[in-house]
């Protein structure tokens, strides 16, 4: 491991000012994915900023819903009440995460900022675009091994099915759209599935002001700079994440379908909520994940649902609609199936009609 700087900060600012100041300086948070990062050498940084001292771990009502701090851990947030009661699906999604062990130490913009693990990326003698990109420089990543997609025609199963080149990005996918031939990477995260279901937004602080991010704008496919997995400016830090109220509590699920009953990344997941009036779709959210380079909106799904009746037949016809312009990369073919099955299966268990 390389030598490096080692900084502890207690206010905003402070953090700020210390990522601005030197280039190759990371935030070290829970470090549940960053210290995998620079003992496999995939980052090497000149210094880390400890933020762990920052107060930003409360999780408190507000005039349009919940607020959680972006040092809050994951176990804090899945065990409070208010999650619990009025956002069931994000408990859910975050304790179908990782391990009882990292949840305690994992924090929600740790979460969200955690990299893909796709096993190319974290072998640095092997081609990775994301890794190492095509144009490396300060502003866009450093030259760490070679160059290319070790996953496209390699070993590709845990891959993406949507945002890449040839599979679909349909014209309503809220966020950034770039279709990429460079990288077929999914996002990690189950927690980010139930908040870009949530309508959640990302509140950040940087050198040039505080700006608020809808969830589904936070992370991007991978386009031309597959080593970019969110929208954040430079010197940007997380501050909270913020939940609007719904209606979605009674009718809830989050569904992960994976290799081993724990301790293990999705296959393909999905995250549901419905507002039901009798069995009447008032309003619906669906997203996935293991599928997509960012979490994955099922908008055309969700318009298809609203006023619909909740019938299997309905959820079938909706899983087709999710299910356009995916596309398989071999290894990965299954998914193809295995998605729309879980979508179906999900939608069945959250409006209780009949358990899968
Ligand atoms: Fe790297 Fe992305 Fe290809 Fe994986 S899929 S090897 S992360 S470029």
């Amino acid at each position: 491991m390389n030598p490096f700087q080692f900084t502890r900060v207690t206010t905003p600012q402070a953090a700020i000012s210390a990522i601005t100041k030197q280039s190759g300086t990371y935030f070290l948070a829970g470090g549940t994915n960053l210290i995998d990062l620079l003992k496999r050498d995939v980052i090497i940084p000149e210094r880390l900023v400890d933020i762990n001292k920052l107060p930003l771990a409360t999780i408190e009502k507000t005039s349009m819903g919940l607020r959680i701090g972006a040092m809050a851990k994951n176990s804090a947030v899945a065990d409070h009440e208010l999650v619990k009661e009025q956002f069931p699906l994000l408990a859910q999604a975050l304790n179908a995460g990782a391990s009882a062990q990292l949840r305690n130490m994992a924090t929600v913009g740790g979460n969200m900022m955690q990299r893909t693990r796709c096993s190319y990326f974290y072998d640095t003698s092997m081609p990775c675009n994301k890794r190492s990109p095509v144009q490396a420089g300060p502003d866009k990543g450093q030259a760490n091994g070679p160059i290319g997609c070790g996953a496209i025609g390699g070993v590709n199963r845990m891959h993406a099915i949507f945002g890449t080149e040839t599979a679909g990005v349909r014209g309503t996918q809220p966020g950034p759209t770039d279709r990429s031939a460079k990288c077929i990477a999914v996002h990690p995260s189950d927690m980010c599935i139930a908040l870009v279901a949530l309508d959640a937004i990302v509140n950040v602080s940087g050198p040039k002001g505080d700006r608020s991010i809808p969830f589904a704008e936070f992370h991007r496919l991978p386009g031309d700079m597959p080593q970019k997995d969110n929208t954040l400016q430079p010197g940007e830090l997380i501050m909270s994440v913020d939940l609007p109220t719904n209606r979605f509590a009674d009718n809830s699920h989050y569904l992960k379908v994976r290799d081993r009953a724990s301790y293990a990344f999705a296959l393909v997941s999905v995250g549901v909520g419905l507002d039901l009036k009798r069995n009447t779709i008032q309003d619906v959210r669906l997203a996935m994940g293991g599928v997509a380079h960012k979490p994955w909106r099922l908008i055309e799904a969700e318009q298809f649902l609203k006023g619909k009746e909740a019938t299997e037949a309905n959820f079938k016809q909706a899983a087709t609609l999710a299910m356009q312009g995916a596309k398989g990369y071999g290894e990965n073919d299954f998914k193809l199936t295995l998605a729309p099955n879980s979508i179906v299966d999900a939608l069945k268990i959250a409006t209780k009609i009949a358990q899968p």
